[in-house]
């Protein structure tokens, strides 16, 4: 046993690229493809067990629940072009269903913004981009240290040498590999990430409610989703309810237990109102998740930070709005800032 264990930490391989990016969602997966368009060798580096990031899904035989990113804008030329080519390859679709704004008295119901979502999945479109790149799942980067060679980089399973990295991580993340001391270290220190407690359910009947889901201000829900009435997800009465960053913030360690109690009262509390006089459907608690780094507060910062004297840059959406496409238009400017 002692022998075996000896030979795992010595024989861990050490591979080589022209550049490493870590971690394969919008941002990691745009900046990989951009690279390898542009003629690199490229390895994307990634912790969980598939792509997508914050994008994500959350799919069982009895229902699906998009329990991060719930949809996408597209308004830059370059993220529209982007869009069109998921489009024509059936990746994402529109999402034209009534969205509603509750603020605690009056709902106001409109279909007015132009918004998809990726189909069958939010992270459909990054499923696609990662299967033509190398992409290594499982894979958490543990360490990273400049030398006069490059970039070495050590993960959970492997060590990988490369003239060339990006750091496609939520800002606190991104800031935990990086050198104390260095700019980039200061820079991911400077920007601050909101937490969100999200709360999958089903319910047993139809709701029948006139919109397909609704910014809540009031109370501590920030967003109530009917995940059903987005395209190509067909099975279930699916909801997924999301916290304030007020709340989930203030209760960020409570038990998961706790979370679901508090955010199924407060979706009863909201509903009461929305369909009053009714006998709610029984509603089941599917799944509670806390994303950590849900996303960024406003702060001044490039798109994406570059610095090519030292092969390093980094990307993600805290760089710009804190949506996707903003870490999209970071993955991309990385690429093209660090290989260009
Ligand atoms: C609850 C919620 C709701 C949202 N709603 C919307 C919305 O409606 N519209 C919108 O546009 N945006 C929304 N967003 C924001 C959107 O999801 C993000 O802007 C976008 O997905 C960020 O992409 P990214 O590549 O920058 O980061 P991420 O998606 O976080 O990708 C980072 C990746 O790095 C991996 N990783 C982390 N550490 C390591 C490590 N040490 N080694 C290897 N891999 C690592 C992670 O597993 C992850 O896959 C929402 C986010 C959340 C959480």
């Amino acid at each position: 046993m002692q022998l075996l264990f000896v030979e795992s930490v010595f024989l861990k391989s050490i591979n080589e690229c022209d550049l490493v990016v870590v971690g394969a969602g919008m941002a990691g997966l745009a900046a990989a493809a951009q690279a390898s368009a542009m003629g690199k060798r490229v390895c994307v580096l990634e912790k969980s067990g598939g792509p997508g990031g914050r994008m994500a899904t959350r799919a069982k035989e009895d229902g699906c629940w998009d329990h991060g990113a719930q949809y996408f804008t597209a308004r830059s030329t370059e993220f529209r072009a982007q869009v069109q080519q998921w489009l024509d390859a059936g990746l994402v679709a529109p999402w034209r269903e009534p969205i509603a704004v509750w603020d605690g008295e009056q709902l106001s119901v409109s279909r007015s913004r132009e918004r998809y979502v990726g189909v069958p999945q939010m992270k459909s479109p990054l499923e696609n981009r990662a299967a033509g790149l190398d992409v290594f799942y499982h894979t958490q980067v543990t360490q990273v240290q400049q030398s006069e060679s490059g970039w070495a980089i050590e993960t959970n399973q492997s060590q990988w040498r490369a003239p060339n990295l990006i750091l496609a991580l939520p800002a606190p993340q991104s800031q935990a590999l990086l050198p104390a001391g260095s700019a980039a270290h200061a820079l991911a220190a400077s920007a601050i990430m909101e937490p969100c407690w999200a709360l999958l359910l089903d319910v047993e009947r139809p709701l029948n409610l006139p919109f397909a889901a609704a910014f809540v201000n009031d109370g501590f829900l920030s967003w109530i989703a009917h995940n059903n009435r987005k395209p190509e997800r067909d099975t279930g009465e699916c909801y997924v309810l999301h916290a304030t960053a007020e709340w989930s913030r203030a209760h960020l360690e409570a038990a998961p237990e706790f979370v679901q109690t508090m955010l199924l009262e407060e979706f009863m509390r909201v509903l009461a109102h929305w369909l009053p006089c009714q006998q709610l459907p029984p509603v089941h608690v599917r799944y509670v998740h806390r994303w950590r780094f849900a996303r960024a507060t406003e702060h001044d910062a490039p798109a994406a930070a570059v610095l090519p004297e030292q092969g390093l840059a980094l990307a993600g959406d805290w760089l710009t709005d804190a949506r996707i496409e903003g870490a999209y238009c970071s993955g991309v400017a990385a690429a093209v800032g660090l290989c260009g």
